[in-house]
């Protein structure tokens, strides 16, 4: 077993460079050193980056050949605690059907508790300390000389979901999209809540969206003068297994994307009222930000930013696999300084909707407590932007320090 913490090629980081973890399990640990350093300096400081993210820990475990990736849970740097991971671990996977495509793999990853990852270097002969000089510059992963042994039974079946698109073509250059995307599936039926309701109806998240998304359709259709360029709306499936039905048209693009001018997604849409504010996840990734800035502080409302950059809440909806094969992706969630009622009153909606309702049997629409001037003063301004993209012939960019500028220089080459 070999010890690698970390893994971007960015920042003039690399944990895997002179190594061959060919055939080894390697040990991770998540988010990235800017976070555990505290060092603004590295990476992107407290902001988890893309490099940071789970996800990314398993793809470039298996991009590296390793036989296994476990990644070194810390509530903290997750932004969870180990039972969600226990949850989602423990209980069917959905994955995309892989078979004949040369995608490689991990045949195991999983997360390992802290704590026990201190048994597991006590065993090799070292110490926490390791976690500590694994997030200094020039750390190279140390071989732990251990073995691990496992077995598991898996079942597969295949199945089929769909995602939904629909396109107003556009009048001068139809080649260029603009696509609006809102996840449409929730998850199911899962284990009862404590009235014993067992069904998840996802009200908010994404029902709202996907509604969302057929009135923005509807009002692109009936605008006089259409776009120049093509307005695209995707409804994508299983986001909630993964962003499973984005990544897989990320992977097989109907429109070509380096002429996919942006993404602009929707997840969850604002249920309390109109807010003087939007947030915008993913502070400093593209001009995207801008051009809502722009058109909100034109309704004389500003933007805000999401506070819990830790967290990496920009690598966690549908527009990030938009993200990682270049094209600019916009996620801006509703704000909370509601109109009239101020920012304390949203806030408190807010935390109230994480704590009780969030993926949860109760995330029911409410026709007490539910307003829709709120949603529909964040889509007109989503329009806004859309409209603005739909007349240009510019095309938005990726900002400086993004990691996903060099990945759209590239596919414009
Ligand atoms: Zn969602």
């Amino acid at each position: 077993m070999t010890i690698i913490l970390f893994g971007p090629i960015k920042y003039n980081w690399n944990d895997y460079a002179g190594l061959d973890v060919k055939g080894k399990v390697v040990m991770v640990m998540v988010n990235d050193p800017g976070f555990w350093v505290g060092d603004t300096t590295l990476f992107k400081g407290k902001a988890m980056t893309y490099y940071g993210r789970w996800t990314y820990k398993f793809e470039e475990a298996a991009r590296q050949g390793a036989k296994g990736c476990l990644i070194i849970h810390n509530t903290a740097a997750a932004s969870y605690p180990f039972s969600v991971q226990q949850n989602s671990f423990n209980t069917t996977r959905l994955k995309l059907d892989n078979r004949g495509k040369d995608i490689p793999n991990c045949d195991v990853i999983g997360w390992v508790p802290e704590k026990i990852s201190h048994q597991l270097f006590a065993a090799a002969g070292y110490d926490s300390s390791l976690l500590v000089k694994a997030n200094q510059p020039g750390f190279k992963a140390v071989p732990l000389g251990l073995q691990l042994s496992t077995t598991m039974t898996v079942k597969a079946s295949f199945n089929k979901s769909s995602n939904v698109i629909a396109k107003i073509t556009g009048t001068k250059r139809p080649e260029e999209v603009i696509i609006y995307t809102a996840h449409w599936d929730h998850l199911g039926i899962g284990r009862p809540d404590q009235t014993g309701d067992s069904i998840y109806n996802g009200a908010l998240d994404n029902a709202s969206g996907t509604a969302g998304l057929l009135e923005m359709a509807r009002v692109f259709k009936n605008m006089k003068a259409k776009p120049e360029r093509t307005i695209v709306f995707l409804a994508v499936t299983a986001e909630e297994q993964g962003l499973l039905g984005s990544a897989y048209y990320a992977e097989n693009p109907i429109y070509p994307v380096n002429k996919t001018v942006a993404n602009i997604n929707m997840d969850g849409l604002n249920r309390f009222g109109k807010t003087k504010d939007m947030v915008v996840v993913g502070q400093g990734q593209s001009e995207l930000e801008d051009y809502l800035k722009e058109a909100i502080e034109k309704t004389g409302g500003y933007l805000s930013f999401d506070t819990h950059t830790e967290a990496g809440y920009y690598y966690r909806s549908d527009h990030f696999n938009f993200a990682k094969v270049g094209i600019p992706a916009l996620f801006a969630n509703n704000g909370v300084d509601v109109v009239g009622k101020g920012k304390e009153y949203g806030e408190t909606l807010e935390n109230e909707y994480t704590s009780k309702n969030y993926h949860q049997p109760s995330d029911n629409y409410d026709a007490t407590t539910w307003t829709g001037d709120g949603a529909i003063n964040d889509l007109k301004l989503l329009f806004t932007i859309g409209r603005r993209m739909g007349f240009e012939t510019s095309f938005p960019k990726w900002k400086e320090g993004s990691e996903f500028k060099l990945i759209r220089e590239k596919s414009n080459k």
